[in-house]
């Protein structure tokens, strides 16, 4: 190494440990005891550093994730303590917020972790029911207005076990560097086991009887992250946690429901009627849920930008499959097509950036299929500006790149647009259906790349035509056509 670049590589080393130093003092530290019980959680906690207690007097919890509303009702028996063991006095406001009469250092309280009444709620929020349950530590313990790190030490019926990604600092003790993201699978009778992935390791916790094999579950994880890792060029984390379980056997076929949480997946099914389709549908539920580890997960974009995780997950994942040979091309153009005739079915127009504002409040159809088609015809102008050399893979790998966990946190909408705009080609699409809430008029794109469209009773179908030119072919072949003769 050379004088100068070495001096260079000293003072960027120095400046990442200042930025370190700054980012860990506006986070909170604190130690909590868990102890779980039939269907309740026991917890104890404190902050490590008793001198952070001076203005502290909120005690509050997540009062609603999604869709799950009440979360705060949960919590009950709430003690609060100053910093020599004296109780303080609070009151409740609301369920899940309590207000000290002065600064406090300790607690306990009661948290009833009842299985959730509506069943989709078993992937997004912490419960125990029989012999398992899910623990998120981001509706489990306390909120605190900065970035809270903790010790967690678990106390668990002798024959139950516990997984996590995160650091296992002795038996059942655990440190974890964010709150929120942490997930802990505690219980007995699940099957668990280490794959290499990529240049990951994924643990791959399997529960209930399934008529798809552990090998092909296995299998199915592998490939899909690989593919990905490939895809964008890196990956977020090191160790990531994939939890596949049954949804109680009087849920219909079919359904499923999954969430995607720092690194660690939590997926609930139904089986489906047969094996080749749970299979499939493993598959799809994998693509779409590992996709998220890079995007929201593994970029430090805030705000809302839904339509772009949600929307590019779908499509990524449809497009992913097509590569696989998981589904065929007409498959494809089938889901596209639907998609549109969703998205024009909508009685009030939104553009993107609206829909994820009001992502939870009737928009969420308009997010995913509003943001796929516009995945699409993004794929599609910069296939045909570059004559094929560039597609959405590039756009994808450039916005993971440049805002990845390492670079300063920006506003989503603001970083994904900015990558976009450097584009000439994507003008338009940004304009009328990201920023604009103009109807999806796709007739010219997709005339570029030889679809054809037809919407009939609301209902749209898009076909290759009859008889493609030797350039729509070629963009055909780039986007999948014909790729099961390969
Ligand atoms: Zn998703």
């Amino acid at each position: 190494m050379s004088k100068p670049l070495k001096t260079i590589f000293y003072s960027v080393f120095a400046f990442a440990l200042i930025l370190q130093i700054f980012s860990d003092s506006q986070a909170q530290t604190v130690e909590a005891k868990i102890k779980i019980t039939e269907s309740n959680a026991f917890v104890e906690g404190k902050f490590t550093d008793a001198n952070q207690t001076k203005n502290v007097t909120n005690f509050s919890f997540l009062k609603s994730y999604t869709n799950i509303e009440n979360l705060g009702a949960r919590v009950s028996d709430v003690n609060l303590f100053d910093k020599s063991g004296q109780k303080v006095n609070h009151k409740k406001l609301v369920d899940g917020e309590f207000l000290a009469d002065s600064g406090f250092a300790s607690w306990n309280y009661k948290s009833d972790l009842t299985m959730p009444k509506n069943l989709s709620a078993m992937a997004h929020v912490s419960w125990i029911s029989g012999e398992r349950g899910i623990l998120m530590l981001g509706d489990l313990l306390p909120e605190f207005t900065e970035k809270t790190s903790a010790k967690i030490t678990f106390e668990l019926s002798p024959d139950w076990r516990i997984s996590s990604v995160e650091d296992r600092t002795g038996e059942n003790v655990f440190e974890t560097a964010d709150v929120e993201k942490a997930v802990f699978y505690v219980g007995k009778n699940w099957r668990e086991r280490e794959i290499a992935a990529g240049s990951a390791k994924i643990n791959l916790i399997m529960s209930g009887e399934w008529q798809v094999s552990d090998d092909e579950m296995a299998n199915t994880a592998r490939e899909i992250f690989a593919f990905y890792e490939k895809l964008f060029g890196g990956k977020p984390f090191e160790k990531y946690q994939i939890f596949l379980g049954k949804f109680p056997p009087d849920i219909k076929t079919g359904r499923w429901e999954a969430e995607t949480r720092g690194a660690n997946i939590t997926i609930f099914s139904s089986e489906m009627n047969f094996k080749t389709q749970s299979l499939q549908r493993l598959h799809e539920q994998l693509r779409h849920e590992l996709f998220h580890f890079w995007f929201p997960n593994g970029v430090n974009l805030a705000g809302n930008y839904d339509w772009f995780y949600e929307g590019f997950a779908l499509y990524a994942s449809l497009k992913t499959a097509v590569a696989m040979n998981r589904i065929r091309f007409e498959d494809f153009l089938d889901t596209l097509g639907r998609a549109h005739s969703i998205d024009s079915l909508q009685s009030q127009k939104r553009s993107l950036i609206e829909a994820s504002k009001n992502r939870w409040n009737g928009a969420n159809t308009q997010v995913y299929a509003r943001g796929m088609l516009t995945a699409f015809l993004i794929d599609i102008a910069l296939l045909q500006k570059s004559k094929g050399r560039n597609s959405l893979s590039e756009v994808l790998r450039e916005i993971y790149q440049k805002h990845n966990l390492f670079a300063p946190r920006t506003d989503g909408n603001t970083g994904i647009l900015n990558v976009l705009q450097t584009r000439k080609e994507l003008q338009t699409i940004i304009e009328r259906y990201i920023k604009g809430a103009e109807n999806i008029a796709w007739q010219t794109d997709l005339e570029a790349i030889g679809i054809e469209s037809e919407t009939k009773n609301f209902t749209t179908k898009l076909k290759v035509k009859a008889d493609p030119n030797g350039r729509q072919k070629d963009l055909l072949g780039k986007l999948g056509y014909n790729n099961w003769r390969k």
